[in-house]
């Protein structure tokens, strides 16, 4: 078993790209397609061939660029099923639980309905990383496009119940103002004033807050503390997880 290789690179608006390469095979998969010409153009650079795609959600700016990077490598492409509604059913469709391979690298799939309802997310146990698409970002979450505040609660769940110090790669530089929402709902929390502290000082200049860990986000990410007595009381749901999750992911729409 050896070490992937994680080569991460913003792109679009505010995406980041993600290129996993095994070096013991060769073999390389970039996780969803935001850009095709870019994710091409990294991984020439790299000098990867990209051989697998594994999509985390139906969402152009994660599977848009599926049709051109298959054209151009012949990658096989893995993923959820709502793939399909960009065009393409993936060559191989995944479920809670599945297992998948790129070369000597494992990932598991998690099922994480709430943004989209096929979401998943690829943990990688033995090298203590995850992919998280939109359900997870840096001192937020994805928004509930077709999935209920108790669906999203539960899928945050299986990825808090992940080991402290798993690298997670993020789909999205959302931070910054992810943090100011965050200090408006728990700013008494010393672990959040701290990370946005180290947020500022990044983004002053033009450093990625991403990956992250799911230890810094149990800490300070308030969408994976509604069941924090402060936290409940503050929104004015006290003793009720899932409405303080609701009201909380309510007020970052309004915020
Ligand atoms: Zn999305
Ligand atoms: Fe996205």
């Amino acid at each position: 078993m050896s070490q992937p290789i994680v080569h991460m690179f913003p792109c679009l608006k505010d995406n980041y790209g993600f290129l996993l390469h095994d070096p013991a095979t060769g073999e390389t998969a970039t996780i969803d397609t935001p850009d095709a010409g870019r994710i091409l153009e990294e991984a020439k650079a790299k000098g990867w061939a990209i051989t697998q795609i594994w999509n985390t959600h139906w969402h152009p700016d994660h599977a848009g660029g599926n049709a051109d990077i298959v054209a151009a490598t012949g990658a096989r492409v893995i993923g959820p099923q709502e793939v399909t509604r960009l065009g393409a059913a993936p060559d191989r469709i995944l479920h809670e639980g599945d297992v998948v391979e790129l070369g000597s690298v494992q990932a598991r799939v998690v099922e994480t309905p709430g943004h989209t309802l096929g979401h998943i997310v690829y943990h990688l146990p033995m090298h203590h990383i995850a992919f998280v698409g939109d359900t997870l970002f840096a001192l937020g979450c994805g928004r509930l496009f077709e999935g209920t505040a108790s669906q999203m609660w539960d899928s945050l769940g299986k990825l808090r119940a992940m080991p402290d110090d798993t690298t997670v790669y993020c789909a999205h530089e959302y931070t910054a103002s992810n943090a100011a929402f965050a200090l408006s709902v728990d700013g008494g929390n010393h672990d959040l004033v701290a990370y946005a502290d180290g947020v500022k000082a990044k983004r002053a200049q033009d450093i990625p807050t991403v990956p992250t860990t799911i230890g810094a986000e149990k800490r300070a990410n308030p969408f994976l503390r509604a069941d924090d007595p402060k936290l409940q009381a503050f929104v004015g749901h006290p003793g009720d997880v899932v409405a303080t999750f609701a009201e909380v992911r309510e007020r970052k729409n309004n915020f």
